[in-house]
C-alpha cells in the first residue's frame, strides 16, 4: 500500500514545492519508489524536476478530466529518479472545469486510484489556496505535511487550514491525518524563531516535526537547473537537511 502525502499551506512562499521535491528527490535516493503529483499551476514541481511546462502534450488536468490516464501522463525522466505528474498553467481552468463534473473532490483519488500501489510514497505539491484542487489532494491524501515559516504571521491561516482538513475528515476522508509541521527557511538564532517555535509546539505537540530546514542558498538556486537541491549541491547544508527529513519520515510513517 502506498502512502499519499499532500503538502499543503494555503499561504504562497512556504515552502511547499521546494520541499516536495526535495523530499521526492531524498526517499527516492533511499530506495522509495516516489511519485510526484504537481497540482500547482505554476508549475514549478515539475520544472524543478527538470520538465518543460510549457512542452506537456497533457498534464495532471487532463488525468483529472478523465481525458488521459496516470500511466500515459506520468514522466519519468533522468537524471531526477522519481516519476512526476505534471502540472501547468492549464490548472487554472480546473476550478471551472471540475464544476461540472460529478463527485468533482474525487476526481483525483480516482486518477491515482490505478497507480498508487506502483509507488510506495506519492506527494502532492498543492497550489497557494484553499481550491478544488486542494479540495482534490487532501480527498486523495492519507496524509497531510504542512511546510511553514517561522515568521510572525506563520499560525495566521493555519487555522482555516485545520478547519478544512476537518472538513475533509468528516465528509470523505475520516482517517485523514497530520504527518507533519515542517519547519522550512528556518534560522533558529532569532529570538522571534523561539517564540514560534514554543508557539507551535505547544499547539501541535508531537506534529512538530524535529527537522528543521535552514535557509540555504542551494536550495533556491537548484531549480533554475532543473534538479533537487540533493542531486545540485549534494553536500550542502540544505541537501542534508531534506536527506535528514525523508529519514524522520520513513520512520514516522512506517514508508
Ligand atoms: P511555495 O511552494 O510554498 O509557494 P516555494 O517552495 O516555491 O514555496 O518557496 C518559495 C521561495 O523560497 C522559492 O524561491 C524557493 O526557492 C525559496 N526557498 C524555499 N526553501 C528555501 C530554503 N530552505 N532556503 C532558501 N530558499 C528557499
Ligand atoms: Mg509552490
Amino acid at each position: 500500500m502506498s502512502q499519499i502525502i499532500a503538502l499543503t499551506n494555503q499561504k504562497g512562499g512556504v515552502g511547499k514545492t521546494t520541499s516536495a521535491v526535495n523530499l521526492a528527490a531524498s526517499l527516492a535516493a533511499l530506495d522509495r519508489r516516489v511519485l510526484l503529483v504537481d497540482l500547482d499551476p505554476q508549475g514549478h514541481a515539475s520544472m524543478g524536476s527538470g520538465i518543460d511546462k510549457h512542452e506537456l502534450d497533457k498534464s495532471v488536468l487532463d488525468v483529472l478530466l478523465g481525458e488521459a490516464t496516470a500511466t500515459d501522463t506520468i514522466v519519468s525522466q533522468l537524471p531526477v529518479k522519481y516519476d512526476v505528474l505534471p502540472g501547468n498553467g492549464d490548472l487554472t481552468a480546473a476550478e471551472v472545469e471540475l464544476l461540472d463534473l460529478d463527485k468533482r473532490e474525487s476526481c483525483l483519488t480516482v486518477a491515482l486510484g490505478s497507480v498508487a500501489d506502483n509507488y510506495d510514497v506519492v506527494l502532492i505539491d498543492c497550489p497557494p489556496s484553499l481550491n478544488m484542487l486542494t479540495v482534490n489532494a487532501l480527498t486523495a491524501a492519507n496524509s497531510v505535511l504542512i511546510p511553514l515559516q517561522c515568521e510572525f504571521y506563520a499560525l495566521e491561516g493555519l487555522s482555516a487550514l485545520l478547519d478544512t482538513v476537518e472538513q475533509i475528515k468528516q465528509s470523505v476522508n475520516p482517517d485523514l491525518a497530520i504527518a507533519g509541521i515542517l519547519r522550512t527557511m528556518y534560522d533558529k538564532r532569532t529570538s522571534l524563531t523561539r517564540e514560534v517555535d514554543k508557539q507551535l509546539r505547544d499547539f501541535f505537540g508531537d506534529a512538530l516535526l524535529k527537522t528543521t530546514i535552514p535557509r540555504n542558498v542551494k536550495v533556491a538556486e537548484a531549480p533554475s537547473h532543473g534538479l533537487p537541491v540533493t542531486q545540485y549541491a549534494r553536500f550542502s547544508r540544505g541537501s542534508q537537511a531534506y536527506r535528514v527529513l525523508a529519514k524522520e519520515m520513513i520512520r514516522r510513517l512506517s514508508l
